[in-house]
């Protein structure tokens, strides 16, 4: 057993960390992400021209496509590290060139050419929605439904929190196609053209984060037969893998990444801020405090380096991942939350990126699976796999 990073992940690493924190952290100054939409092509441009010419392009896409192919271990290691800067966008980043839905990958030939080398190219977005205002996280209860009609689809139904869907061309639709069967086969995955006649983008929910994601309402929307993605009815399953994915990623990395930085600032501050004749740093409270945040990110890095290390084995890892999350999650927003403690009043101040991290926690908490969602599965499969 070795509990280090293979030698070109610390690489990587290390690549990434000077990168972060010569181009990223000092732009936190200037510009904190707190809106919907993109981050502006000024700043966006010349750091997208720097991390291609790192040779990190299109991370996840596979190699006989133009990307770089990466593991879900290296990915994750590169996620921790840009986490620690708070100037990018916390969804929708776009860093690492356009954003492919992994779903994509499951197109035929011909549609590869019409969806995926686009998206690709830069050329078309797609947003992803499933869920819907009494479908959240019990998607297999989703009501949208369409209907074969010859070579199209009918499509009726609401979906909820859309993120990005007011600058996506296509949406990547999940929507019931056998009632009968819903979750186990009876949903499938519509590549849907946002311009369609019957396709409304209602309205936009604006959140804590600075994000506003949308509402979309279909109204006898006709979508041609070839456009389903993968089989029909084997919609669900390719899209819980792809946010199972994005559990130890975004939910399980990024916090950890987003804490480590909270501690380290926590530290240096408590060093410089002295109080009643004695640096911060003197004090046993603050001590704790920072001994409880160390601890608690180094098991969990340790739980996300695993379970992304299994992953890449091709292991199945649907219980370690919901733990990953949960995890991440609660203890990422327990450090953030320490190190405002430990600024005091200048931690709450936008000066500082703390007050933007503890929002952007916050979701994280609900989004890709609720954590009582996750904790309420987990027990189910232990106590189902448990042998008296
Ligand atoms: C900023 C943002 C962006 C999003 N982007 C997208 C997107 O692009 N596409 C998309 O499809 N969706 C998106 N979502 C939706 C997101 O996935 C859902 O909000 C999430 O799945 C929770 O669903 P809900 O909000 O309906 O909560 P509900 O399902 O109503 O749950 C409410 C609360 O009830 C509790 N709960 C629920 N079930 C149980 C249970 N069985 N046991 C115990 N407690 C339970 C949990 O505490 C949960 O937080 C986004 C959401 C946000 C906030």
């Amino acid at each position: 057993m070795d509990f280090n990073l293979p030698e070109e992940v610390q690489i990587l690493r290390d690549t990434v960390r000077k990168f972060v924190d010569k181009e990223l952290i000092p732009l936190e100054r200037e510009y904190r992400h707190d809106s919907e939409g993109p981050m502006p092509d000024h700043l966006l441009k010349p750091l997208q021209e720097k991390t291609k010419a790192m040779g990190l392009w299109m991370l996840d896409v596979p190699e006989e496509y133009g990307g770089a192919g990466l593991g879900l271990l290296p990915r994750c290691v590169i996620h921790e590290e840009i986490a620690r800067a708070a100037s990018l966008p916390f969804r929708s980043l776009e860093l690492f060139g356009p954003e492919v839905r992994p779903v994509l990958f499951y197109c035929s030939d011909e549609q590869k050419e019409r969806f995926l080398k686009p998206v690709l190219r830069g050329e078309m977005k797609f947003c992803f929605a499933q869920t819907e205002p009494d479908a959240g996280s019990d998607p297999a209860n989703m009501r949208t439904r369409a209907v074969r009609d010859g070579d199209e689809f009918v499509i009726n139904g609401t979906k909820r929190f859309i993120t990005a869907a007011g600058r996506a061309d296509y949406v990547q639709l999940m929507a019931v196609t056998d009632p009968e069967k819903k979750a186990r086969g009876g949903i499938s995955c519509f590549a849907v053209d946002l311009k369609s006649p019957g396709v409304n983008l209602e309205r936009q929910w604006p959140a804590m984060m600075g994000e506003a994601p949308w509402q979309l309402y279909f109204e006898n929307v006709r979508v041609p037969a070839n456009n389903v993605i993968g089989q029909i009815g084997g919609g669900f399953s390719i899209a819980q893998k792809w946010i199972g994915e994005g559990r130890i990623r975004g939910h399980g990395a990024r916090p950890v990444g987003i804490a480590s930085r909270a501690l380290d600032m926590m530290i240096e501050y408590s060093k410089v801020r002295t109080t009643f004749g004695k640096p911060l740093s003197e004090r046993q409270a603050i001590q704790f405090m920072i001994a409880d945040s160390a601890m608690e990110i180094h098991s969990v890095r340790n739980m996300v380096y695993e379970c992304a290390w299994r992953v890449d084995r091709g292991e199945d890892v649907r219980d370690l991942s919901y733990m990953v999350k949960v995890m991440a999650t609660e203890m990422a927003s327990r450090v953030v939350d320490r190190s405002i403690q430990v600024h005091g009043g200048l931690g709450l101040m936008k000066e500082l990126p703390l007050e933007w991290w503890y929002r952007q926690i916050r979701s994280t908490r609900i989004t890709e699976g609720a954590n009582e969602v996750l904790r309420w599965r987990l027990g189910q499969n232990l106590i189902r796999a448990h042998k008296s």
